[in-house]
């Protein structure tokens, strides 16, 4: 069953081009998904239309069972649990610890305090981090600090996880440690859509592949090739 689904979806900013135009796919619960194409194609739009950072201007929307052509302003919060958002730039709060950081997620929902002890120590875990739960973002190498992030992002158990760019301030060697973090965290049946620029990482470890110029999708293909020589 599709678990994403967008039906002939535009988006157009105010006062500018149109970022998204006619775009129809859909991703099934448990695919792990690369977003690629030039900058300023749509990736981003893209990936915000589903976590309702940004709305669909026509077309239909569906993330789960929300209907996002459809949502209500009280119902986003709920969509919002449902996807894990990670970004290049990490955006832990600095004054808060590893543990903090990802408890932070927990406790915004109202869970209880044994419950988050569990799950924080069980995610830090998944993502090797567990040795560092008392350290500060500033105490951390880019590495580190991206995985605190998709610990934070996966805690509430969503059915999808989103990354853009993940990898776009990261090194080789600590990228691929980050996809293997986003491949366990995949085989553990959450889906994983990622916007990446990263060639090597598109090649070597092989998914479905959507490309984006110009608003459009132009390919997409199953364990498809990254495609641009940037
Ligand atoms: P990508 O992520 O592939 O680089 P984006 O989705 O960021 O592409 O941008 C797609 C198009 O929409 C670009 O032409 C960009 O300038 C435009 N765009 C993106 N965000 C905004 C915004 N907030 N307001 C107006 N135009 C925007």
């Amino acid at each position: 069953m599709a678990l994403i689904e967008l039906k002939d979806v535009s988006k157009k900013y105010r006062r500018s081009t149109t970022a998204l135009q006619h775009v129809s796919v859909s991703v099934n619960q448990g695919e792990f998904v690369y977003i690629v194409g030039p900058s300023g194609a749509g990736k981003s739009t893209f990936i915000k239309l589903l976590y309702r950072e940004e709305k669909l201007s026509s077309g239909s929307l569906k993330v789960g069972e929300f209907n996002l052509a459809k949502i209500k302003k009280r119902q986003v919060p709920l969509l919002r649990r449902s996807i894990g958002v990670v970004f290049q730039d990490y955006k832990l709060l600095e004054r808060k610890t590893v543990y903090e950081n990802v408890a932070f997620a927990m406790e915004v929902i109202g869970e209880k305090r044994k419950h988050i002890k569990k799950r924080v120590t069980e995610v830090l875990e998944l993502v090797g981090l567990k040795h560092k739960m008392r350290s500060f973002p500033n105490q951390l190498s880019g590495g580190e600090q991206q995985r605190v992030a998709i610990a934070r992002a996966i805690v509430n158990n969503p059915k999808v996880l989103i990354a853009d760019e993940p990898t776009g301030n990261l090194d080789p060697e600590i990228s691929m440690e980050i996809m293997q973090v986003l491949e366990r965290i995949n085989l553990q049946g959450t889906t994983v859509l990622m916007a990446t620029h990263n060639a090597q990482i598109v090649n070597n470890l092989r998914h479905r592949v959507i490309a984006i110029e110009d608003g459009k999708i132009v390919r997409d293909e199953e364990e498809g090739e990254y495609g641009y020589n940037d």
